[in-house]
């Protein structure tokens, strides 16, 4: 007889509601706008196969991945043409890989152009860099004769500081609306999560939120908006009597004022709760109950304040509070790492 495999003691809740909600939210409030989805890095760690097909199914038709080697993935779950990635082809393998699966290179610089072109040429996305600096080709290569022979399907460039009320958004608007009439295009896109709440000035042709699908929000405006989507849940593995005096994990770095009762909750930094929740954040029974973290988070649990909560048994399921605002506040971490910190082990229970 096959013995299966016990159900494991921590897990990752996605609120499939919450994501189509939020894509249809972005969407919406990207006006006369197409907004697509960036999926890059496993969908911010939540999970393209836990994402992908409520993302489709709500309406997404264009998805943005940052490696080639997160194509595969993707493509099991949308038309491959409907696939941008992001770091372009830095190898003449990569551009014949794209090719071959039907998948559209963003092109980021003169370099990628001749290479693109190079190996057959064919449509592609073409970034601009308007002022952030990091990927995209500059303004003032905008003429050269190489950018004149791609087939440019989307003109996208990408903001620097939309989560910020900073002088730099109108800049780089200003910058990406100049340089728009000098390259043909089908679609002009630079709002990401927090460009969308911009404005319809930043909305162009197509959005390209990422953060605020997942429950992300970069900016006030969209507080009201957006719905949280991860829920990471862990079991109380064992629960334990201390007298006053007592320590507890690493260090020893609390110290019981008095007899209570604790929990050892199998969630670690292993799995994403990094050491900056130690001693700081509370986990939450039954959606509302606070359980204080006390002492270092170790690598697979951490340990739990039960003084309030008596009838918690070794078993009992509590959350991690994953509102990622509060969440951000309380760890210290930005909301993009609390999402793409979480670990493999939540995912495959
Ligand atoms: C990651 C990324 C996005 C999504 O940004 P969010 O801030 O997560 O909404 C959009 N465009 C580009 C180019 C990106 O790299």
């Amino acid at each position: 007889m096959p013995v299966e495999r016990p159900a494991s003691s921590l897990r990752l809740k996605i609120d499939r509601e919450a994501l189509a909600h939020n894509w249809r939210t972005l969407d919406r409030m990207s006006g006369s706008a197409r907004a697509g989805a960036a999926v890059k890095a496993d969908c911010y760690g939540l999970g393209v196969d836990a994402c992908l097909p409520t993302l489709r199914a709500a309406g997404a038709q264009l998805f943005f991945v940052a490696h080639w080697g997160e194509v595969d993935r993707v493509a099991h779950h949308v038309p491959s043409d409907q696939i941008a990635v992001l770091h372009g082809p830095l190898t003449a393998g990569d551009a014949a890989y794209a090719r071959a699966r039907k998948v559209l290179p963003i092109i980021n610089s003169l370099a990628q152009s001749k290479l693109w072109i190079e190996s057959g040429g064919g449509p592609c996305h073409l970034m601009l860099d308007t002022g952030i600096n990091r990927l995209g080709i500059s303004p003032h290569e905008t003429g050269d004769p190489l950018i004149a022979q791609l087939e440019v399907i989307g003109l996208i460039s990408h903001l620097a500081c939309a989560d910020e009320d900073s002088a730099m958004n109108a800049r780089q608007l200003d910058t990406f609306r100049a340089l728009l009439p000098a390259i043909p295009h089908q679609f002009a896109s630079l709002a990401n999560s927090a460009g969308i709440a911009l404005g319809s000035g930043y909305h162009f042709d197509v959005t390209r939120p990422g953060l605020a699908l997942y429950g992300g929000v970069p900016r006030a405006e969209l507080a009201g908006e957006i719905r949280q989507v991860a829920t990471p849940e862990a079991a109380i593995i064992q629960t334990r009597q201390l007298s006053a005096g007592d320590k507890v994990g690493y260090n020893a770095t609390f110290t019981a004022p008095a007899a209570m009762r604790i929990g050892v909750a199998s969630i670690g930094y292993a799995d994403g709760l990094l050491r900056s929740w130690g001693g700081k954040g509370a986990f939450l029974l039954r959606g509302d109950m606070r359980l204080p973290l006390l002492g270092k988070v170790s690598m697979d649990m951490v340990v739990v304040d039960l003084s309030q909560a008596p009838e918690v048994a070794e078993g009992d399921w509590v959350q991690i509070p994953y509102h990622l605002p509060d969440a951000a506040q309380i760890s210290g971490l930005s909301q993009y790492e609390l999402l793409t910190v979480l670990g493999q082990r939540l995912k495959s229970p």
